[in-house]
């Protein structure tokens, strides 16, 4: 039946097909199955916080109409937060990173926000950091409102609402394992949250890239010294109170070569046109697999879409010139798709 029409962009976000991962876990015992939330209006799974953050913010009085909306972003919240901005006639400013695609920047610029650029590689505590950055400019731009991702409880509340319930009735409860990457945690806590409420027996598994503090943390309760890695939009160099680990059973690292690899066999085999960290998150979701011998139900977010990564992951000369195309020198594996 013809889906009718929404009333607008907004109404679409969520409610995400699931589809199973036929060719590429093949060999394990286990049913993976993808959430598709590149297929959300704004491309990926931020969507979902960014409007109920926005909407939250409208009810407790912080957004006053014609306010502008600051957010210290990677990519994904501030288009999600930026669709819904132009809907309901707020206005954006962005701070990210400097080493996110070009492709991530210009379209936040396309959809009207706009957009400051800060160095990657110095402390969350260092004025020119880009959580410092938007800090300060939501203090200093009149009728501001700084949306704080990190340590929102609009975010992972997002999931418990949403991503959660979709994937509790999409499984026919037959969930098993959850397998979420880790950037404000608001997914895997949100999400987790939800399924463990269904049925506590349900594992919920954190996928961390090397160089994240979040693995360390997790296993030893101290926080280690985090270094940059190329993957994008998910591990932390801090601890955001979105984080909940109580709910989370594992954690899995994953390097940026297995990130790349995964994504580009997800897209060339599968046909599933998403981004480096779902291709991380598949394959945390293999290697968890792996371990088992019985029969499992996985269901593994994919949170963005490829069409970000084109002059990265998908870009042979830039794979080459970062030594992540052919063989893995580290790797007891050998790629036959690189
Ligand atoms: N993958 C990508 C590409 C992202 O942009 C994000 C959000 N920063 C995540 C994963 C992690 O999602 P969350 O913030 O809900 O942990």
């Amino acid at each position: 039946m013809p889906i009718k029409a929404a009333n607008n962009i907004l109404e679409l976000i969520g409610n995400t097909p699931l589809v199973k991962c036929h060719k590429i876990a093949a060999h394990v015992k286990a049913d993976i199955y993808l959430k598709l939330e590149y297929l959300n209006p704004g491309s990926s799974v931020k969507d979902r916080p960014a409007l109920q953050i926005i909407r939250d913010a409208e009810e407790s009085g912080l957004l006053k109409p014609g306010g502008t909306i600051v957010e210290a972003t990677s990519g994904n919240t501030g288009m999600g937060l930026a669709l819904a901005a132009a809907n309901l006639g707020y206005k954006c400013i962005f701070v990210m990173p400097d080493k996110m695609s070009e492709e991530k920047i210009r379209s936040l610029r396309a959809v009207g926000a706009r957009v400051v650029v800060c160095p990657t590689a110095v402390e969350p505590d260092d004025p020119r950091s880009y959580y410092k950055v938007a800090e300060r400019l939501s203090i200093e731009t009149p009728n501001a409102f700084l949306a704080n991702q990190y340590h929102n409880a609009s975010n992972p509340k997002a999931h418990v609402h949403s991503t959660g319930p979709e994937l509790w009735e999409q499984t026919d409860g037959e969930i098993d394992v959850f397998v979420s990457s880790m950037g404000t945690g608001g997914t895997i806590s949100g999400t987790g949250r939800y399924l463990k409420e269904k049925n506590p027996d349900v594992q919920i598994v954190g996928v961390d890239p090397i160089g994240s503090i979040y693995y360390d943390y997790f296993k030893t309760g101290r926080m280690t010294e985090a270094h940059t890695y190329l993957v994008e939009g998910f591990g932390e160099d801090f601890l955001p109170s979105t984080m909940h680990f109580d709910v989370v059973d594992e954690v899995i690292r994953v390097s940026d070569r297995e990130c790349f690899e995964y994504t580009r066999r997800l897209v060339r085999e599968e046909g599933i046109l998403t981004g480096g960290s779902s291709g991380g998150a598949l394959c945390a979701a293999i290697k968890y697999a792996e371990r088992m011998d019985k029969h499992m139900n996985i269901v593994v977010i994919m949170c963005d879409s490829f069409s970000r990564y084109m002059s990265k992951i998908f870009d042979d000369e830039w794979m080459r010139e970062n030594g992540l195309l052919g063989p893995d020198p580290n790797s007891d594996r050998v790629s036959d798709i690189l």
